[in-house]
């Protein structure tokens, strides 16, 4: 059953009761592999469905548009400040609805529409709102885009500072939601420097890990940090941004009344909570588990003959090229699926297929750390996706239930937050 019980929803509208009931348990009884998604703990989920919703809370606090902010001036400034001390940071602004609205926020704060703004391609690792063509961000402002080396899979930093040092660019996006690989923050802070570009890092992927000390922290090298709450982090939807005091006003004004209106008070208060929960030592803990997992998973891919982008990985993602196994990444990733493994079909750099229909898979860990999985279940997961994937080649759907069945029945060891 979903936790919290939802017996006035079902009361109310039993259609959408039963759907949330069942994929409640189809988060039960899958391995989430999606290196973008987690299970937020009940008190988050409790948090995101309060009274809170009912509240317009325009501007920030003490600073409102409506009255009766009596109580939500103080949630969103525990947000703020348990932002402030997990991170180390000047700034935090709580208040974007997302990490994609909240990159959008940092162009309105800084740049003019035509300006020039870097970021990494996203075929290579990057983010769509990093300046891909299809995206606003593409469209309104000039694009140029880096990308990884050919044979190391990895971002070469001489290349991005010639491509800087040529086009000039006001905004540097560094980070992504492909990349296996540490990001080096000064090397980027120091190209930003020479140019005179604010750098932005998008840590939306690995915020969690930077925040438990898995991960370097961008802190003191870029200017202004992106960040989603929902990944690694583990709390609600929604995204934050923070700063030095210098650029603070900027992205203060940019989020509101630039570019949103009200803030989402329940979503504020359930960042609040996994901001605290986040500061536990148990979530340092949790930070490198993921990490080890991740290294775990990958070595054991490797022996089993995949193609991993880089070679293998620093943090808690994984990305599969699998044209060496003769099969592409979206039936790889349906076949999973129905085996129980939960991925995304992604595109590998330089990758000759069409985005649509790549050539890799893309995989990791903080979900099923979360779920308590131990690296020494890494090698059996290994056995599964190299199972569930030769099946999916050959056609053989009894081996693919055969995997569902043993997932199932080792995740029903594993409690998720949420179901009961
Ligand atoms: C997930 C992600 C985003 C966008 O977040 P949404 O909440 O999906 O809009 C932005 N940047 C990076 C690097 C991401 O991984």
């Amino acid at each position: 059953m979903h936790q919290p019980a939802v017996p006035h929803l079902a009361a109310t509208d039993p259609e959408i009761a039963d759907l949330v009931e069942a994929e409640a348990r189809r988060q039960h009884e899958k391995i989430r592999l999606i290196p973008s998604e987690n299970y937020v703990s009940t008190a988050v989920l409790e948090a995101t469905g309060t009274v809170l919703t009912n509240k317009y809370s325009e501007g920030y606090a003490d600073r409102r548009y409506y009255e009766g902010q009596q109580l939500i001036d103080p949630i969103e400034t525990l947000a703020v400040d348990r932002a402030k001390a997990l991170f180390g940071v000047d700034h935090a602004n709580v208040q974007p609805y997302s990490g994609s609205p909240a990159n959008l926020a940092i162009y309105l704060a800084f740049l003019d529409p035509g300006d020039t703004v870097m970021g990494m391609a996203l075929p290579m690792g990057g983010h769509l709102t990093h300046g891909w063509s299809v995206s606003a961000t593409g469209k309104w402002f000039r694009s140029v885009q880096y990308g990884v080396r050919k044979d190391t899979g990895r971002v070469d930093l001489d290349e991005v500072r010639e491509l800087a040092l040529r086009e000039r660019p006001k905004l540097i996006f560094c980070g992504g939601t492909a990349i296996p690989r540490t990001i080096d923050f000064p090397a980027f802070a120091e190209i930003a420097a020479e140019v005179g570009a604010v750098l932005a890092a998008d840590i939306a992927h690995i915020a969690g890990l930077i925040a438990g000390g898995a991960h370097p922290s961008p802190v003191g090298h870029a200017q202004v940090i992106s960040t989603t709450t929902h990944k690694t982090l583990r709390g609600p939807r929604g995204a934050m941004l923070m700063s030095d005091a210098e650029h603070a006003k900027a992205l203060d004004k940019a989020v509101f009344p630039g570019l949103q209106g009200g803030p989402h008070n329940h979503t504020t208060a359930a960042i609040a909570v996994a901001l605290r929960e986040a500061a536990e030592p148990s979530f340092r803990d949790y930070a490198h588990a993921v990490v080890a997992n991740a290294n775990a998973l990958a070595q054991a891919l490797l022996e089993r003959g995949f193609d991993l982008v880089s070679g293998g990985t620093d943090n808690h993602l994984i990305l599969v090229d699998l044209t060496s196994k003769g099969i592409a990444g979206k039936p790889a990733a349906k076949a999973l699926d129905r085996a129980g493994i939960e991925l995304n079909y992604n595109t590998v750099p330089f990758d000759p297929r069409k985005p649509f229909d790549p050539s890799g898979i893309r995989l990791g860990t903080p979900a099923i750390t979360t779920r308590g999985l131990g690296v020494e279940q890494m090698p059996v997961l290994a056995e599964w996706i190299d199972g569930a994937v030769r099946a999916a080649g050959e056609g053989d759907e009894a081996a693919i239930e055969r995997i569902a069945a043993e997932v199932a029945e080792l995740l029903a060891g594993y409690p998720m937050p949420g179901w009961a």
